[in-house]
């Protein structure tokens, strides 16, 4: 039942493929044939970027262990947010208002929006500096929703935000960026993150899969 639901899907991503890329059978860099063996994930991912091996990368999933959540949003393939645009990386998880984020790596509070209302502007968010001076940005959190403050020093996996639908949301989910050193603020240059605590991900998240947070 699971892997016949998994191969409709996959037909259905190839149909959205096709419109969006033409899916020409020479182009190496499709997915088409680089699906994930035995996962059944189709592995997705923006045209001829390098990602980092997901088994040793310094990330883990914005959510406690144990919780699992649909990606709506990825990156170039199926649905993906934007080719060479601010987001062209970003992943949105698709979370209730309310739910725990934490952070995928060890930084520093660099910004804290969490005056809006649900459906409504600002954005809220929090943005943590890593040592390598990038950013993590996780967006949309509900009204009082940052866990943490400016200047706080932030261990990998700690609680740091509650997820809602403030700003250009729509729905509530968690938009989540990781964005070049320098400026943290729009247009920044977003960079492709892959995940070392749940299912293979060789080429990051594929939009229309649930992961689950495993430990590490
Ligand atoms: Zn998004």
């Amino acid at each position: 039942m699971k892997s016949s639901a998994n191969t409709i899907f996959a037909m259905i991503m190839c149909l959205l493929l096709i419109s969006s890329y033409g899916c020409k059978k020479d182009d190496k860099d499709l997915s088409a044939k680089e699906a994930i063996e035995n996962e059944n994930v189709v592995a997705v991912g923006c045209p001829k970027t390098e990602y980092r091996d997901w088994k040793t990368s310094e990330y883990v999933l914005p959510y406690p262990m144990g919780q699992s959540y649909m990606v709506t949003l990825s990156h170039c393939g199926g649905s993906f947010h934007s080719i060479d645009g601010p987001d062209q990386f970003a992943v949105d998880f698709a979370m209730d208002i309310g739910q725990t984020i934490t952070a995928v790596r060890e930084g520093i509070v660099v910004h804290v929006e969490e005056s809006g209302i649900d459906g409504e502007f600002p954005n809220n968010l929090v943005v943590i500096e890593h040592e390598d001076g990038t950013f993590a940005q996780y967006m949309h959190l509900t009204q009082n929703g940052a866990l943490v403050e400016k200047g706080d020093k932030i261990e990998q996996g700690q609680n740091i935000g509650l997820s809602g639908n403030t700003g250009l949301a729509g729905f509530p989910h968690l938009h989540f960026v990781v964005t070049e050193k320098g400026s943290f603020h729009y247009p920044y240059t977003s960079i492709p993150v892959t995940f070392r605590n749940t299912s293979p991900n060789e080429r990051s998240l594929a939009a229309g899969y649930r992961y689950t947070a495993f430990d590490y």
